[in-house]
């Protein structure tokens, strides 16, 4: 599933290509793409001027004028930049035809992904405060990561990938973060000792930017807006990596299960 490096690199590249487009038509052949319903989407959109786009977690909230339109991609979800005439999109589900001859597609392998239009301001209000907070801004301190995770019982993986708890944070990110903070994923987030703790935070935010550079991780579908992989799979250090060497110690890297996810850890490094 992309994460916040991924929709962050698309959404940073739609802020540099979309604004401004007009929505001539729009075009779907999979009805639960559109949310509430096609009719509705349709209608809210068509006519309407792409005006700015922001991300919060894994969202990105567009304004068609004064419309608050929200997108997820889920598992497998892309959102594509095109020319009318450039070839097919394989597993397109829907298309904004745009003013100057372009499109943006939205393409999904397992169709879970959708894009939303709501009523009002007060409507996207509330889906945003469902959030916890969002790593790399300011709301996001240390002393308000550690209130989380000091009154936890969670185990740490699950903890990092609530979205509730902290926003963005996905599979591939987390088992990055406790790698580089030689803290094993099941440990109970109310028994990290503070300096660990402190350390996990710089993990997180430095393996999210480092994330962001290389312009996401491609390992399952991901492509970015202009249809092109991200390179962050070749600075993956635990992620999908089990049977390989731990990058800092050599021992074999493991994949276990917590919390029905698929987790990778160095049994040296991180130790339980
Ligand atoms: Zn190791």
């Amino acid at each position: 599933m992309p994460e916040l490096p991924e929709v962050e690199t698309i959404k940073r590249d739609l802020e540099k290509n979309i604004i401004g487009h007009k929505v001539i038509d729009v075009w779907y052949d999979w009805a639960k793409t559109l949310k509430p319903d096609p009719e509705t989407f349709e209608k809210a959109v068509v006519g309407k001027k792409f005006k700015d786009i922001n991300r919060r977690a894994k969202l990105f909230i567009f304004h068609l004028d004064s419309v608050p339109m929200v997108v997820h991609l889920k598992m497998t979800g892309r959102l594509l930049y095109r020319d009318q005439s450039d070839p097919k999109d394989q597993f397109t589900h829907a298309i904004f035809k745009l003013d100057k001859g372009k499109e943006l597609r939205f393409a999904d392998l397992r169709k879970f992904g959708w894009l939303k239009v709501l009523k009002d301001e007060k409507e996207l209000e509330n889906l945003l405060s469902e959030f916890g907070p969002e790593p790399l801004t300011e709301e996001f301190t240390l002393k308000v990561f550690e209130n989380i995770i000091k009154k936890s019982q969670l185990k740490i993986k699950p903890l990092l990938i609530d979205q509730k708890r902290i926003a963005g944070v996905g599979n591939i990110y987390a088992d990055e973060s406790l790698w580089c903070a030689k803290i094993h994923p099941e440990t109970k987030a109310d028994k990290i000792l503070s300096d660990q703790v402190a350390k996990l935070y710089k993990c997180i935010e430095e393996v999210l930017k480092e994330g962001i550079k290389d312009r996401g991780t491609s390992v399952d579908q991901y492509l970015d807006l202009f249809g092109r992989k991200g390179s962050h799979e070749q600075n993956l250090k635990v992620f999908r990596l089990n049977g390989d060497p731990c990058p800092r110690c050599g021992t074999i890297i493991k994949k276990i299960r917590v919390g029905g996810r698929g987790t990778h850890v160095c049994p040296a490094c991180q130790r339980l």
